[in-house]
């Protein structure tokens, strides 16, 4: 039998052990290392782009040589105005790298020592930061498009005669979204959030090159994109796949994003939604790396990702 990619030595290339024994300044280089790979990780000032800096030790800044700006490693980035040690938010992107199915806020919270809210926003923040890699991805090759639910669950009334027909437009939650996946087979996974699938077609015309094919089930809505591209159909009732044609992929991804949010974040509100989505097609697409070339991405799409309007000062405008 061949053995599970994620229990395999190839996998496991980081321990948070390391990165607690490593200390600050080893969290700190690494910081530099892959906010200026270009430089070698030495800095470059943000606002002229000058590679010459003074550096500021005791208190970790850089002082532009010709414009005399003064910046950090994290400024203009995604973990500006950090509070957090270096160590402490390396060990967090471990942490993060390491869970298949992401994290609650709360075991984050405990694994790290810090309160909720703190590895609340700092858990988005990496959200945030690794969807950036597919922001402006158009998918080109055999894609596959498909929806599914979230939110709104109606629970059963206690008394049996009071229960309604869930299966109903009216009795259902006006929170309940549609996640819909564009999954590029071996490729990238683009997500939406929606209130109607049938917003799909839109999704799929922005984001697919005009040679991409597609597969996509039976929705009449999906009738639409075959005018505009090669379009497979796959019915359910009759088969998963036939003659080629499957949406198999996509419906992976959402096996993997229900988990996420049955297993960890239990009650996913609306409006956080494309963080999650946007976060499992993250971890589908690469599921075949290993952790520390994980958290290494991670860093780096924190580093590239600007200050995040969301998530930047959220306690302060959302007082508990
Ligand atoms: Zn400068």
């Amino acid at each position: 039998m061949t053995q599970h990619f994620l229990l395999s030595a190839a996998s496991k290339t980081l321990k948070l052990k390391d990165i607690y024994q490593g200390g600050e300044d080893a969290a700190y280089a690494k910081f530099c290392t892959l906010r200026w790979p270009e430089n070698d990780g030495e800095a470059v000032c943000p606002r002229c782009g000058c590679c010459d800096a003074y550096s500021i030790k005791s208190r970790r800044k850089f002082e532009c040589k010709a414009c005399k700006h003064h910046f950090s490693v994290t400024s203009g980035t995604i973990f500006a105005s950090r509070k957090l040690s270096f160590m402490d938010i390396l060990a967090a992107i471990c942490i993060l790298a390491n869970a298949a199915k992401g994290l609650s806020s709360v075991q984050l919270s405990r694994d790290l020592g810090v309160q909720y809210r703190t590895a609340f926003v700092l858990a988005h923040k990496v959200r945030e930061a690794t969807a950036t890699e597919t922001k402006e991805t158009i998918l080109d090759d055999e894609c596959e498009i498909d929806g599914a639910y979230f939110g709104g669950a109606v629970r059963p009334h206690n008394i049996e005669a009071k229960r309604v027909d869930r299966r109903l437009k009216e009795n259902r939650s006006p929170k309940r979204r549609v996640v819909i996946a564009l999954r590029e087979r071996n490729g990238r996974t683009l997500t939406k959030v929606a209130r109607r699938e049938a917003e799909g077609v839109e999704f799929a015309m922005e984001r697919l090159d005009r040679t991409a094919r597609l597969n996509a089930d039976e929705a009449a809505h999906w009738d639409e994109l075959e005018a505009i591209f090669p379009l497979k159909r796959i019915n359910h009732s009759e088969a998963y796949s036939l003659n080629g044609a499957c949406t198999n992929q996509a419906e992976s991804y959402f096996s993997r994003l229900r988990r996420m949010v049955g297993g960890q974040h239990h009650h996913v509100s609306a409006q956080y939604l494309h963080q999650y989505a946007a976060h499992a097609a993250w971890l589908a697409d690469h599921c075949r790396e290993s952790n520390g070339a994980l958290a290494n991405r991670i860093v780096r799409n924190a580093m590239t990702a600007p200050v995040s309007r969301q998530w930047k000062g959220y306690w302060q405008r959302h007082a508990a």
